[in-house]
């Protein structure tokens, strides 16, 4: 057993008392304890916001961008070794453990290289200027500068590389120091990554301060300059808004919650065509990718009535060639859900889907794939709901797991954007056609209720990326369950860490204080 401790004001430490066990999902072993008990996490963050606040604030953007280049490198350096505890941990097949992994380093490497096409300096401008007088002189600028306090980031157990990255990168990038989080049943692959970035020295001190167990008094610490950024189910979300210091403080909050996406079928969509395979390829790869443990994941099809029998039949086809089991086996192909009570959530909410849908395929319980009786496997399960209604669970109850719902729409854009807002505002949905005024009505249609749509036509069937891949250029983020929060989309990601002002004053000042020009 390893135990697992935590990184703050500038040391490694750990907490009292034995703590949470980290267990390998497939077998049930333990590997790993994390405790946070004792831990001084006030202190943490005043060392995070005066130390480390201060050293990124003197630095400009291209020169935090080479920090978070030298981060990316470091990940990108013990991939390998990576994978294999994303493996162990989390239950991931080897290709679950690239998409984490990957998104980290690449994701950190998308903001170093977007550093470059920042201003030479430390402030960002904001839009142009506006002539306030009479006289060009009388001027308006809004500016961009970084927050003088911590970034908390509270993360989920289904991403822990990808997740500490993608916030970190944004937070860096625009000056604030952070105290990282992550879920601490998987924690084990984010310790590892810590491990390495304070090896490699390659931030300065208190930039990334990391809490390995539970978050203990931490939100208790929060001030009028920090920002808290969380990642997790949506009950937990509420209560952190609702935090005593968040609330005194009016501090910034991101939530990113639970969503139940979407995929579209459109009534033109032929038989045998490529942007048939490419609709049931993200459907299914969605269900067994991370187990369905996706905050993107599809969670609900619609399919025109008329083309049900053979979506199934093709749906069906590809689920069967799912291997579940211990993924550090080469055959398998997924794994376990992360924990027991994941599981036991799991299995729950396929019951509640139940009692509205049936099911049209169920994977074999048991596998030759992993030792009998061990492990948290749950089967790829599809369902199928032929009378929906906006208040029944396929509308309102995000299941975590290898799952998904097919539900018969007749074949209007009107009519799948009013099913697919039902949902009550997500992250993704994706609409496959090329009939424009379907594309117009279904894409308009559901565009409010979320943060990315992605459309499958044929031309880009050949070379379109998944729905579930979320893109650094891209925001990600949704409206209502999804939490009303924004993250990444390029530039857009420093918003959050940045206090927008209003410059007011002789335009030749404010040209230099933003920095158009030279001082
Ligand atoms: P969770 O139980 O809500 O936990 C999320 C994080 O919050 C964990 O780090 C957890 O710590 C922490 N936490 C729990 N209670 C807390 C408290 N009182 N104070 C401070 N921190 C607290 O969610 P999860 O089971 O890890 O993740 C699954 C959910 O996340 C799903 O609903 C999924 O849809 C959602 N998700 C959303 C996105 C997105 O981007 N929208 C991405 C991934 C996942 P401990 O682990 O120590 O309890």
């Amino acid at each position: 057993m390893i135990d697992l401790r935590s990184h703050l004001s500038g040391k490694w430490v750990r907490g009292a008392g034995a703590g949470t066990t980290l267990v390998n999902p497939a077998t049930e072993e333990p590997l790993a304890s994390a405790t946070t008990e004792g831990l001084d996490l006030g202190a943490a963050m005043r060392f995070a916001r005066d130390v480390g606040g201060a050293s990124l604030r003197a630095m400009t953007f291209r020169q935090r961008g080479a920090v978070l280049r030298e981060m990316s490198k470091a990940i990108h350096a013990r991939r390998d070794a990576l994978i294999d505890v994303a493996i162990e941990n989390g239950g991931n097949t080897r290709s679950d453990a690239k998409f984490d992994i990957d998104g980290a380093w690449g994701t950190l490497a998308a903001y170093a290289d977007l550093s470059a096409e920042l201003p030479d300096g430390k402030v960002l401008p904001d839009g142009d200027g506006v002539q306030l007088g009479r006289s060009p002189r009388l001027f308006g600028q809004h500016v961009r500068v970084p927050r003088h306090g911590v970034a908390v980031h509270v993360n989920a157990f289904n991403f822990p590389a990808w997740g500490l990255a993608e916030k970190a990168a944004c937070a860096l990038l625009a000056g604030m120091p952070v105290v990282s989080k992550p879920g601490t049943s998987t924690a084990l692959l984010a310790y590892r990554i810590m491990e390495l970035l304070v090896d490699a020295a390659v931030l300065p001190e208190g930039a990334l301060s990391f809490v390995c167990g539970g978050a203990g008094d931490l939100l208790d610490h929060v001030g009028g300059q920090d920002v808290l950024a969380f990642t997790g189910g949506s009950s937990t979300g509420r209560s952190l808004r609702g935090g005593k210091a968040v609330l005194a403080h009016s501090v910034r909050v991101n939530v990113e919650a639970d969503s139940l996406n979407a995929a579209v079928l459109g009534p033109d969509v032929e038989a045998g065509s490529d942007l048939l395979g490419l609709f049931v390829g993200d459907v299914a790869r969605d269900m067994q990718q991370k187990t369905g443990q996706k905050c993107t994941a599809i969670r609900r099809v619609y399919v025109p009535k008329d083309r049900l029998a053979e979506v199934i039949e093709l749906l069906v086809e590809r689920l069967a060639a799912i291997r579940m089991g211990d993924p550090a086996r080469e055959e398998v192909n997924m794994g376990p859900v992360a924990t027991s009570a994941q599981r036991r959530d799991v299995l729950a909410g396929i019951a509640m889907l139940e009692q509205v849908a049936r099911v049209v395929h169920r994977g074999p319980a048991e596998t030759a794939h992993h030792a009998a009786g061990k492990g948290y496997f749950v089967p790829a399960t599809l369902l199928l709901s032929e009378s929906p209604s906006g208040d029944d669970a396929v509308h309102t109850h995000e299941v975590f797991g290898p799952v998904a719902t097919l539900v018969p729409y007749d074949g209007t854009g009107e009519a799948a954007a009013r099913l697919v807002s039902w949902g009550g505002g997500g992250l993704v949905t994706s609409v496959y056609s090329d009939d424009r005024p379907f594309l117009s009505a279904a894409v308009l249609g559901l565009a409010p209720f979320h943060g990315r749509v992605t459309i499958g036509s044929s031309k880009i069937a050949q070379q379109a990326l998944p729905p579930g891949m979320v893109l650094p250029q891209l925001i990600h983020g949704g409206p209502g369950r999804a939490g009303s929060g924004e993250e990444l989309g390029g530039r857009r990601g420093l918003d959050f860490y940045t206090q927008r002002v209003a410059l007011q004053g002789d335009r030749a000042i404010l040209e230099v204080l933003s920095g158009a020009r030279a001082g």
